[in-house]
């Protein structure tokens, strides 16, 4: 964020950091962020508190003001809901590991397996689904696991909301503003 490049850098690049009304993240994996144009669309609305700014100012006839970099909401969304069962949900509650052999991996070198195999009346839902390398998930193939001694490292559940919040801590994002570090709790990134 320093030296000659930023005055060309795009706006785009200006992500701002939204917190629910408590000042905790909305969400931390993905991370909750919003571009810069939704972040004032936001303001002007009155949705959202400023926290804290870029440098960067942008002026517009009669208007001058600096990017938020980390706004929070005004109305609290609660964040009880059941998590929907979907993929990155999963892998998400498996902390992208392979639940037989335990090795973290990008989403796309991961498959779901079902541990009762679906050929055997296994069902596709939280109790029955588990994150899987390829590889495993072939080496299995239609077993039982106590037929192949492949038992899933964790009896998959329904995850919380604040379990995946908490798993979702230990992925921090490529990109981090240092005025977002506050707010941020990661299990690895913050220096002393
Ligand atoms: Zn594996």
């Amino acid at each position: 964020m320093r030296g000659p490049g930023t005055t060309t850098m795009s706006l785009s690049a200006f992500p701002a950091l939204v917190l629910n009304a408590d000042y905790q993240p909305l969400s931390y994996f993905p991370l909750s962020l919003w571009n810069w144009q939704e972040t004032i669309k936001a303001i002007f609305l009155d949705r959202v508190a400023v926290v804290q700014h870029y440098d960067r100012v942008v002026r517009s006839p009669g208007h001058e003001f600096k990017l938020p970099s980390v706004v929070a909401l005004k109305e609290y969304i609660p964040q009880t809901r059941r998590p929907p069962f979907t993929r990155f949900n999963v892998f998400l509650r498996d902390r992208f590991t392979c639940q037989y052999c335990q090795t973290g991996l990008p989403a796309p070198e991961l498959t779901f397996d079902h541990v009762i195999p679906r050929s055997r009346g296994g069902k596709t839902s939280w109790q029955n689904i588990v994150t899987a390398c390829n590889r495993c998930n072939l080496r299995k193939g239609s077993r039982l696991p106590g037929e192949c001694k492949m038992h899933p490292m964790q009896t998959p559940r329904t995850p919380s909301p604040h379990q995946l919040q908490r798993n979702g801590r230990s992925f921090p994002p490529n990109y981090l503003h240092e005025s977002w570090r506050d707010y941020l709790y990661w299990d690895t990134e913050l220096e002393p």
